[in-house]
């Protein structure tokens, strides 16, 4: 039985342990912890993250060692990579860690991305809003997710409270993108260098953190575009697993804004919706496996349970709405679960959706998505 170490027992590591459960393969994490969602698939090291007994004893017990989020520390990563197989690569996180070595590498590959630059000063963050202009969003270099670590600059006024709130990071000045929509587009490849990519995702946020994905995306037609985009940062990072790149979309241009070296919240629906999940595509991937099938099997959507959970004796009322409860504590901004659906076409899928949400926002107090339900009423 081949065994996989992960940095991280949260729900993606959870749900690559299931996968793993299914493929025969163990998991075993290393998280400190005290209740960590990947607890019920796997033996958890409960030492820190980049604490050195904890990784040495995670890359003895492992053939291949992965991580589920991307602040792991990479001094951390570089100690066992010398002796144990480490994908994706420490070089993708490098570059995941810092929006701007991202930025440029995307640029570098001719990936479009929003004008930006670096501000270490309020005189270079007012030069930025001449030269990118106003509104712009100023955002820490390093530490930053779900919206968080993020100051919207919207006229001269805002520039010193925005440079005071993300005060004493190193920061980012990006244009604001009057996007039309958000998708991601997420592939893989193995260590052998065979590549799939998952069709595009359509993504919607609320206060920054993913509400709702739905896929295959409706902007379809950027999917060649999105893929080769995918097998540029693929090859040039010589990387192994699954890596999501999430973009704006601008008319029928694709404007890059980050990508994460790991399984991504966007990808939840490949679970039921796809014919290979992402997390047993992650697992092939690092083990040198055949890819699974990226093929979609229906139209899919995701419903992200942020703060608070659906009573456990909620019944959904269909076979074809899923509900995965991480069993993580409840907390304002904390994703807790998700829901995916799967239907044979958008209308069918988007009336489903909406069936949910009355379901979820009379008995269990959560947000109301109606505005995210393309539904012809
Ligand atoms: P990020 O942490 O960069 O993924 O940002 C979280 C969310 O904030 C994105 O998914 C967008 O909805 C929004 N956002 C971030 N950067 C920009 C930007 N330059 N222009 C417009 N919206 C943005």
């Amino acid at each position: 039985m081949k065994r996989v170490g992960i940095i991280g027992a949260g729900q993606l590591g959870q749900m690559l342990g299931f996968a793993g459960q299914r493929l025969d393969i163990e998991c075993v994490f290393l998280d400190p912890s005290p209740d960590p969602p990947a607890a019920v698939v796997g033996t958890v090291l409960k030492l820190p993250f980049d604490s050195e007994p904890g990784l040495r004893q995670l890359a003895s017990e492992s053939d291949v060692v992965t991580y589920e989020f991307e602040n792991v520390a990479l001094g951390a990563i570089e100690s066992i990579a010398a002796d144990t197989a480490v994908y994706p690569p420490p070089d993708a996180l490098r570059f995941a860690q810092d929006r701007l070595r991202e930025k440029q590498l995307f640029e570098s590959l001719q990936i479009p991305v929003a004008p930006y630059c670096a501000i270490d000063s309020e005189e270079e963050l007012r030069n930025a809003a001449r030269n990118i202009g106003l509104p712009l969003v100023l955002k820490t270099r390093r530490l930053g997710y779900d919206g968080k670590g993020q100051a919207v600059v919207r006229n001269e006024v805002d520039l010193p409270i925005a440079l005071k709130a993300l005060g004493g990071s190193e920061l980012i000045a990006e244009q604001w993108v009057a996007f039309d929509r958000e998708v991601s587009a997420i592939g893989v490849r193995n260590v052998s260098g065979e590549v799939a990519a998952y069709p595009l995702i359509e993504n919607q946020h609320r206060d920054g953190i993913l509400k709702i994905s739905k896929a295959p995306a409706a902007t379809n037609g950027l999917t060649a575009l999105a893929k080769r985009h995918l097998e540029q940062m693929l090859s040039r990072l010589d990387y192994v697993g699954v890596l999501t790149i999430e973009f704006f979309v601008v008319g029928d241009e694709l404007l890059a804004n980050e990508f994460a070296p790991r399984v991504h919240n966007s990808g939840h629906w490949t679970i039921e919706g796809a014919r290979t999940s992402q997390f047993e595509n992650h697992l092939r991937a690092i083990l040198d496996l055949p890819l699974g099938d990226v093929s979609p099997l229906g139209h899919a959507a995701m419903l992200n349970l942020i703060g608070s959970m659906p009573p456990k004796n909620l019944t959904l009322g269909s076979d074809t709405a899923f509900l995965h409860d991480y069993g993580k504590k409840a907390r304002p901004g904390r994703k807790l679960g998700h829901i995916t659906v799967v239907a044979s076409n958008p209308a069918d899928r988007d009336r489903e959706l909406a069936r949910l949400n009355e379901i979820l926002v009379a008995q269990a107090n959560l947000t109301d998505i109606a505005d995210c339900i393309d539904l012809p009423r």
